[in-house]
């Protein structure tokens, strides 16, 4: 039997390896039945060994006795504590294994799905904020009513050093008000949607259902506040993951530094060598490296900036760009088709007319039939930086992305807050605003005292700043998918606003940027909903 590319393996070596394999002949297959930290340890062998992974599986972890492979991999068939036997058993085979490779990147061969239920919208954008090697999911405020009580409480974070200060009535009184009036315009609100964009004959009623809700609670988000609870699930690698936790260490916030202790309590349940540094005094000290820098430069900060008054600034604004964008992306999409240096190909691109480096781009991009057919990485060669003040709403969604630079500001109540048009029309705004206001008021007042806590009171109507530096690629992914019919009215005009900016300053460029939608809807929902109706519909012929 012939494995991978010229290894053998017996008839017995085959009956050996086949549960934990995919196939035993292609050179691609899959790695199963394995805990974790085995399929880490046993890819970390690939840097130092000649043998393909099928035969390492065999002669160091199946057939070598010190590796007590039967016990680890029999015990993981069998319930949940004899699973955490197993990786307990793993373990101490994957520390024996790597004594002496100690690469950081062997940490992101293992992963782990990880939960977390009820935590605040705070907590949340600080397990978000991770980029590389985490895949999150949240809650949606767009599909999910979040005015459920429990126990006749509505679901918001009561934070520790507010609820034991003189202002724990005002923030419950303060919170309450904005769930009671998120509670009361959501029928309304509803019925009016309804009214304006009534069904029309080639819309199912469950479509049309689905998208005047998603609306009307698209409408409303604006009064939750960051101390709203929600649900987040991540996937992750254990290398992220540890860096996450060291980071979680680091923040100002009690809730999310609790939530890192939690968390690092379950990952060592599945993955214990990958995170376990962050329990360490190495992990603390480098928590401590971050929170320290972190407060002496916001004092500096403070000290340096504080005499200089505000001055109004655009919804979004272009600050840096290129003026080279051209000639480093044309020379970078001849580079791999030639032998020259990239310099050499650079001075000769700075001799083509703009027609001429306009058919190089065009060639490259070639036909896009769709938004998912995005340029290459010579889009990478060039960078763009957006300030950008918008909704916490908005924010929320855009923080999202992971392949660019985005850091904000503090969520604070300064910038005042947006009132949908939708809201005035329906004639709802008036108590939109009183507890929007309210809000406000509250959030100063507690801010004087318990500065970082008072910005779980912020709600999401209220405007933050943010920086976003993308490249080209990037901004060819975030504007198509960020414009698209079905996202919300404020992403859709930021990604609208980051195009025309583009187009402004570097037109040949964003010529192929076609999938932008720059057209302006009722439901935004509503085709996407109306797609899913035909889905169901050829499920149901089938
Ligand atoms: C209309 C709409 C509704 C949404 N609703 C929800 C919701 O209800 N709940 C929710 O949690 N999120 C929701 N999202 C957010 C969405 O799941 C993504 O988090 C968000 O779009 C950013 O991720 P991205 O992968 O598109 O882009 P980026 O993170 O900017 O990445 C760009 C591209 O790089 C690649 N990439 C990046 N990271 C990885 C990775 N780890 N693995 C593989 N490839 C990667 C992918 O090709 C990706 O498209 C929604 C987004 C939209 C547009």
């Amino acid at each position: 039997m012939t494995v991978g590319s010229d290894e053998l393996l017996t008839e017995q070596e085959g009956r050996l390896l086949q549960p934990f394999v995919t196939n035993l002949e292609r050179s691609v297959f899959g790695l199963r039945n394995l805990p974790e930290v085995v399929k880490g340890a046993l890819f970390s062998r690939y840097s130092r060994s000649t043998k393909g992974l099928r035969r390492i599986l065999l002669d160091e972890f199946i057939q070598a006795p010190e590796a007590d492979f039967t016990r680890i991999v029999g015990n993981v068939a069998g319930g949940n504590s004899d699973q955490l036997v197993a990786i307990q058993q793993a373990e101490a085979f994957y520390d024996r294994v790597l004594i002496g490779y100690g690469d950081d990147s062997v940490a992101e061969l293992g992963g782990a799905h990880i939960a977390c239920e009820g935590i605040s919208n705070i907590a949340a954008k600080a397990l978000e904020d991770s980029r590389l090697g985490i895949s999150p999911l949240e809650k949606s405020t767009r599909y999910v009513p979040f005015n459920q009580k429990i126990n006749g409480r509505y679901r918001y974070y009561r934070e520790p050093f507010i609820m034991a200060s003189s202002h724990a009535l005002r923030y419950e009184a303060t919170l309450d008000h904005l769930f009671d009036t998120y509670t009361a315009l959501t029928a309304p609100l509803l019925s009016w949607v309804r009214t304006c964009t009534p069904r029309d004959t080639d819309t199912s009623e469950r479509a049309y259902n689905s998208a005047t809700r998603a609306k009307t609670f698209d409408l409303l988000r604006g009064l939750l506040p960051m101390a709203t609870l929600t649900n987040v699930g991540l996937f992750g690698n254990g290398r992220a993951f540890e860096y996450m936790l060291v980071k979680l260490a680091a923040s100002p916030h009690e809730e999310v530094r609790s939530l890192g202790l939690a968390m690092q309590q379950e990952l060592d349940q599945l993955i214990p060598s990958f995170v376990k540094r962050a329990k360490t005094e190495r992990g603390q000290q480098y928590a401590q490296y971050l929170s320290a820098n972190r407060d002496r430069t916001a004092q500096l900060t403070h000290q340096q900036l504080k005499p200089i008054e505000p001055t109004a600034t655009s919804f979004v604004q272009l600050v840096e760009y290129d003026a080279d964008a051209e000639i480093k992306i044309v020379a970078s999409i001849l580079y791999p088709h030639s032998d020259l240096t990239l310099e050499r190909i650079k001075e000769y691109v700075r001799g083509l007319s703009t027609s001429e480096k306009a058919e190089i781009i065009n060639t490259y991009v070639g036909e896009r039939s769709t938004r998912f057919h995005r340029p290459g990485r010579a889009f990478e060669e060039t960078y763009y930086t957006f300030d950008v003040l918008a909704d916490l709403g908005a924010y929320r969604d855009l923080h999202r992305h992971r392949v660019l630079t985005q850091e904000r500001q503090r969520y604070s109540v300064r910038h005042g807050y947006v009132v949908p048009p939708e809201l005035e029309a329906a004639n709802l705004a008036e108590p939109y605003r009183k507890a929007l206001d309210d809000a406000a008021e509250t959030a100063e007042l507690i801010h004087t005292d318990l500065p970082d806590a008072a910005q779980y009171v912020v709600p999401f109507a209220y405007r933050v700043r943010w920086r976003m530096t993308l490249n080209l690629r990037e901004v060819y992914h975030f504007v198509e998918l960020r414009s698209s019919r079905q996202g919300h009215s404020t992403y859709r005009a930021i990604a609208q606003g980051m195009y025309h900016h583009i187009r402004a300053v570097h037109p040949t460029l964003v010529a192929n940027l076609t999938f932008v939608d720059l057209n302006n809807y009722g439901l935004e929902r509503l085709a996407a909903e109306q797609r899913l109706d035909t889905k169901l519909k050829q499920r149901r012929q089938e």
